[in-house]
Parts: C-alpha cells; structure tokens; sequence
C-alpha cells in the first residue's frame, strides 16, 4: 500500500520487528526516511516516518534494504517449525477456513487462552465464500447475522429495520475482513494447504487430525508410503463444507470408521428452513468432535440454501461456544457469559466479556 507523497505525511513501514530493522534509516521514493519501526498492527498514522512536500514518486532511485536469501529461509523455516511445534497438541483444530470455519475461529480468538490451528487444504481460504450465487459477486445475510458483520466492520446495503437481509457488495469482502482479523490474532495459526486425511480416535472420541500437504494427499495413488503427521487437539471443529471432492471429509470418515450410522446428505432448496436447522444443528457429532457450516446439511439431511451466508456465520459462532464450552472455558451456551439468546448476542460479545469472566 504505497502512500503516494504530497505533503509532510505518515507513511507505512511494513518492515518485520527485527533487530536487524529497527531503528534505521531507510528510502522511500528515493528520498530519505528516519524509520523509528512502529509495533506491528500500528497505522501508519503512529509510524513517524516523514516526507517534504516537494517528494518524487521516482522509482528508479527506489532500493531495497539488503538481504541474505538464507536469511529468508531461516526466517520462514523457524516460524513455520515454532507453529507446528506449538500446534502437535493444541486446543481447538479447525478442519476447513470456509465462511463457517472462519467465523467460528474469529470466535474462539476473542479468548486468549485457547490456541487454535486451521487446517485447510486449499492454498487459498475461503471456501466458498469469495462469490455469491452463480459466481455473481453479492453476498446476501439474513438479519440479524448482520449483527456479525457490525462486529467484523464489514459494510454492507440494508433496506431499513423492515428489511429482513442485508446485501454485501461483494463475497471478497467479508471473506477477506474475517480472514485479516483472523490471521491478526497472536492464538491462531491458519495451515494451509495442508489437508486432514483423517481423524486421531481414542476409546470413541475424536483427539486430533491426521494431517499431510494437501499435494501429497493428492498423490496417494501415484507414490507409495507418504507419511502423515499428526496434530492432538482436544476439540475438533470439522468444517469441511458440502460433499465434494474435498467436501464434508470430516463426517465421511466418522461414517468410514463406524462412528455415525448414515450420512444422508443434504436435501433440496429451501433457505428459510434451512438456515435456522443449521444453526440448531450445530453440535458435537461424536465426542470430541464438533460439526459446523455446510458439513451439518451432509449429517443431519437437512435442506441446502443456496446463495445466503448468514448461517455460515452463526453456526461457526455456535461450533465456537460449543468447543469452549468442552475446554471448561467461560461461553455464550451455559450462560457464563451473560444471559441474552446466544444467536444474538454472540456477534456482540466483547473480548473483554470473554477474558474476564
Ligand atoms: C458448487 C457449489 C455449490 C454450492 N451449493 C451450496 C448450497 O447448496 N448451499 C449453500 O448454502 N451454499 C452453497 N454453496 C455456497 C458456499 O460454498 C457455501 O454456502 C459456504 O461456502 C459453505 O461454507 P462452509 O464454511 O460450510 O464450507 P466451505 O466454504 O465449502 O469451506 C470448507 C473448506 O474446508 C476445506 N476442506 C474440506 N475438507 C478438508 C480437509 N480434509 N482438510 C482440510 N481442508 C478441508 C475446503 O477446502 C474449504 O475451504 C455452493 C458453492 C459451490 C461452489
């Protein structure tokens, strides 16, 4: 995001907090700037970098500070390694960033004494929530789930108190809002493309996934003998989405290995119904093991809804409380905190409420 030079202006220093970067000087469209290196998340209101009035937008004065590339490579290799470490037994494992995978990590970040890993297969998150219907671009929201997006800040067009929906401009917009915020939280670790292959089961309770690159997953009937790793987690969020290729893969390996009977797979069109069923719906399958978003459809039969993301949202809150509600954590759902209907008040809930009760 460059800030284009006019006046004495802020300007944004993206540089990592590093020993190496603080506290250097540093050029910015050729001219030269005093960095005092502001805290990561800061405005570049807060970041004290100043430029004259007569700057030049003249990039072929432009540099780089210097690099060594093994630098680089130590950098990511020790982060990611630091993450996986810390996440081989965390609390929360969340099986698929779709809209409901993501809303029910937002939630459950708002606690800073859960850790949370996301494991999606995909290199991008999102699932299917970066389009509307049709691969139009609208994203439709049944109220009051818009209560969710007055939380994320995300904008959206609403016809008045009469009208029973609000319209996102674009799909992008919300997914990228939740997925910035997510990502943001120091308690939260998204895995990406990196797919569960299958679940870790202990004396009928699901205590984990089993975990590969997502391109090694996809090349188990060319090449013998790959390995997984593994993650213990004390819930399991399973989010996979509808079936598909790489849909409702958590439940369809409960059904594989015994530990639900059917799963009848989710009926025809009717978004009124099915809404409301989803987020009732939501609930821990088996033990250890919590079901959210589309996926619920597949295991429980209910009606598919189409282009309307709002239950997505409010059951990925719900999986939330569920699974805190399973680590002994104060929660919307047993009324540790406070005594509104959850559905309403789960978008509100401040982080304060949830670290201080
Ligand atoms: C073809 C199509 C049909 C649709 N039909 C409907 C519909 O009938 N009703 C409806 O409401 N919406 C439908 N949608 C819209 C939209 O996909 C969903 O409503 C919404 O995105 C579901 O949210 P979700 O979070 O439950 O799942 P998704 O958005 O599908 O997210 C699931 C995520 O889990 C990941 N994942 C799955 N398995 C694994 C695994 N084993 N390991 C790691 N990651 C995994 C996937 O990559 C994906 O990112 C459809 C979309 C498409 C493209």
């Amino acid at each position: 995001m460059a800030a284009m030079a006019t006046a004495t202006a802020s300007l944004s220093s993206a540089k990592p907090r590093s020993p190496f970067f603080d506290h250097h000087s540093s050029t910015f469209h050729g001219l030269s700037l005093h960095s005092h290196v502001a805290a990561a998340g800061r405005s570049p209101r807060h970041q004290g970098l100043s430029v004259s009035a007569s700057s030049k937008y003249d990039l072929e004065a432009f540099r780089f500070e210097p690099i060594k590339e093994s630098i680089v490579s130590r950098e990511m290799t020790r982060r990611y390694m630091t993450d996986m470490i810390t996440h081989a037994d965390t609390d929360v494992v969340i099986v698929g960033a779709g809209s409901a995978g993501l809303s029910c990590a937002y939630e459950l970040s708002k606690d800073p004494g859960v850790r949370v890993a996301i494991v999606e297969q995909s290199v991008s998150p999102g699932g299917g929530a970066w389009l509307g219907g049709q691969l139009f671009s609208a994203m439709v929201v049944r109220k009051p789930a818009h209560r969710f997006l007055d939380e994320l800040g995300v904008e959206y067009d609403d016809a008045g108190a009469e009208a029973s929906y609000v319209v996102i401009r674009h799909a992008a917009l919300f997914t990228s809002t939740i997925l910035s915020k997510v990502l943001a939280r120091p308690n939260v670790k998204l895995f990406n493309a990196v797919a569960a292959e299958d679940l870790i089961v202990r004396e009928g309770r699901v205590a984990g996934v089993v975990t590969n690159w997502a391109l090694v997953s996809l090349n188990h009937d060319t090449q013998s003998c790959m390995d997984p790793n593994v993650m213990e987690a004390r819930v399991v969020v399973s989010s996979c989405g509808h079936d598909g290729p790489f849909g409702a893969t958590g439940v369809k390996r409960l059904r594989s290995i015994g530990l639900v009977d059917n799963i009848p797979g989710m009926k025809a069109l009717d978004m009124n119904a099915a809404e409301d069923a989803i987020v009732r719906l939501t609930r821990e399958v088996v033990p250890g093991m919590i079901v959210t978003g589309m996926e619920v459809a597949e295991i429980e039969g209910s009606a598919r809804m189409g282009p309307t993301f709002g239950a997505m949202m409010i059951s990925g809150q719900k999986a939330a409380h569920l699974a805190l509600k399973a680590l002994g954590r104060p929660n919307a759902l047993d009324g540790s905190l406070g005594s509104l209907h959850p559905e309403m008040m789960l978008a509100s809930a401040e982080s304060s409420d949830v670290a201080d009760a």
